[in-house]
């Protein structure tokens, strides 16, 4: 019997066959006609209603995406696939990243692995396994192999997100260390140092999607700076080295003290002044005593996590924003960021155009740019893209 014959077959809708055929790799639980003998994170093969093949693919019995396609073809072997993907994306990252051994070697979806995600922080990887089929042990040992070929790691840590596996129905697991010894290290990117701790109490890591913005906002940025929502202080230690005075907010002491602990990783940087705040409260205390910055960065946590809560999630943005351009002096500069993928780039250029204008403030985009390279967005697959980050003069 052939890999084909012996898997199990899950026959879908010709609205799920469209989406496959369109380049997206999704099929929702509503477009599967019959899923028999497939079990929990299986590699199946798909077929249409016709019995003509569409492919093979990973099946979730939990999640409301049931099938994750892998390839358009029969996949003889799942280990070898793995690997080769793995080697792929980690080769991709060689020819798009530079100035940085932190990166993302392994974007799920955007590299034909879906529900898989490595980062690099330097010498340890962190990996995290998002489905039933990406958690089981073959096809983790499988990535590891090759990531091990591939990037010679002293530590390969395994990160888990409570919700994330109760989604999936996978039992309870608190990740930690799969390969070598190492958990701790400190990684570079742009010319500043920032340390990692894998393990720590604070496992969301570092948004490496925004790597390239940072230093695109640190060319124009000058003055006086404010960094909303600054989490480990990526934007602020960026900026610390083109403006005269830096302050960094959020509302989170342990992100915050990863931040200072960055700051002192790179002697030479003006001090940065931290503060514990609620974004929106401080932002309107400051805007009410009058004060002012050249630049500001703002970079608050995704407002809108579905489509239903947008209305709310732009009144936050705007709310953020207006204050912001009140705040600006003359020639000053505003990034301003939503990682929210329900947010269009149009509707967020919309709200920040709206907040201009009720402000009176003359704003000229400099950049309207996205994620960093290694956070591919495949042009098929619009979940890909989340990132918006717009860079602007106010006059
Ligand atoms: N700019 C950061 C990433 C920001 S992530 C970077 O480049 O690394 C969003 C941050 O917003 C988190 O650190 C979170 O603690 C913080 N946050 C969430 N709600 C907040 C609020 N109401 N006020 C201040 N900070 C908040």
């Amino acid at each position: 019997m052939n890999a084909e014959q012996s898997r199990p077959v899950v026959v879908v809708n010709s609205r799920g066959a469209s989406r496959l055929r369109a380049g997206h790799p999704w099929v929702y639980r509503s477009d599967v006609v019959n899923a028999e003998g497939a079990g929990p994170g299986s590699l199946v093969a798909v077929h249409t209603e016709r019995r003509r093949p569409l492919g093979t693919a990973l099946y979730s019995t939990a999640s409301e995406i049931a099938l994750r396609l892998v390839s358009s073809n029969t996949v003889e072997d799942l280990t070898k696939l793995v690997r080769e993907r793995v080697r792929s994306a980690a080769e991709y990252r060689k020819k798009v990243v530079s100035g940085s051994d932190a990166y993302r070697v392994v974007f799920s979806e955007a590299d034909e692995l879906p529900g898989l995600i490595v980062d690099r922080y330097n010498d340890v990887l962190v990996v995290e396994a998002l489905t039933q089929a990406t958690d089981k042990p073959e096809f983790k040992q499988a990535a590891i192999s090759e990531l091990l070929e591939q990037l010679a790691p002293a530590g390969i840590v395994e990160r888990t997100e409570p919700r994330i596996r109760q989604l999936e129905e996978l039992p309870p697991s608190h990740g930690g260390l799969l390969y070598g010894d190492k958990t701790d290290t400190v990684y570079t990117m742009n010319g500043l140092c920032f340390q990692h701790r894998a393990l720590a109490g604070q496992k969301t890591g570092a948004f490496l999607d925004q790597r390239e913005n940072y230093a695109a906002a640190a060319s124009y940025a000058h003055g006086e700076a404010l960094d909303v929502f600054c989490y480990q202080g990526g934007f602020a230690l960026h900026l610390a080295r083109t403006c005269t005075q830096v302050t960094g907010v959020d509302s989170s002491r342990p992100a915050l003290e990863n931040a200072e602990a960055n700051a002192a990783l790179n002697p030479g940087l003006p001090e940065i002044e931290w503060i514990e705040a609620n974004a929106f409260d401080l932002l309107r205390d400051y805007a009410a005593a009058g004060k002012q910055y050249d630049t500001i960065v703002l970079d608050p946590p995704a407002f809108a996590r579905s489509r239903r809560a947008l209305q709310t999630a732009m009144r936050g943005y705007k709310e953020l924003n207006l204050r912001a351009l009140k705040m600006l002096r003359p020639g000053g500069l505003l990034v301003t960021c939503s990682c929210s993928y329900h947010v269009s780039e149009g509707e967020f250029v919309e709200m920040l155009a709206s907040a201009a204008a009720d402000v009176h403030r003359l704003l000229r985009i400099l950049e309207k740019r996205g994620q960093s390279k290694d956070h591919p967005s495949v042009l098929t697959i619009p979940e890909t893209s989340y990132l918006k980050c717009v860079i602007a003069a106010c006059k």
